[in-house]
């Protein structure tokens, strides 16, 4: 799908992309801004000092102490964001946020981070970014952080 195309397609994630961009970089938090040679070939935007991911379209934040495990994960959502254009907030983004960021924060605080990490990535949405980023976890035993 060419540049411009996809821009159009995953509007609002990009137009979130473009507000956290400007937020991170009015504080300071923004490191590096970078291309990935790999599929989707998206945007590396790398965040001071976080353990933090998260995929806007085409753009990819992510903290400066993720590991690679990260990236896949979320080259993973890109894909899911590329496969749904527009509804992708509505369709990943919020059950990724709420039904699994939000929820465990809240409700699994005294569980292990092995346990919580089982859980995690073994959800909707986030078992199938593992799967389209190339990430073996579930299926290998790697752990992650979130
Ligand atoms: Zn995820």
């Amino acid at each position: 799908m060419a540049v411009g195309v996809r821009w159009v397609w995953q509007l609002p994630q990009h137009l979130l992309a473009l507000a956290l961009w400007s937020w991170l970089k009015a504080r300071g938090k923004l490191v590096s801004v970078q291309e990935d040679p790999s599929p989707p070939g998206n945007i590396i935007c790398r965040i001071k000092d976080s353990y933090s991911g998260v995929s806007l379209g085409r753009y990819i934040f992510m903290g400066d102490r993720c590991t690679d495990e990260t990236l896949c994960h979320e080259r993973g959502h890109s894909f899911q964001s590329l496969a749904t254009g527009p509804l992708y907030l509505l369709l990943i983004g919020l059950p990724s946020a709420v039904g699994n960021n939000l929820w465990d924060r809240l409700m699994h605080q005294s569980w292990s981070h092995a346990r919580r990490v089982q859980w995690y990535y073994r959800r909707y949405p986030e078992a199938g970014s593992d799967r389209l980023g190339n990430l073996p976890r579930g299926r290998s035993g790697l752990g992650g952080e979130q």
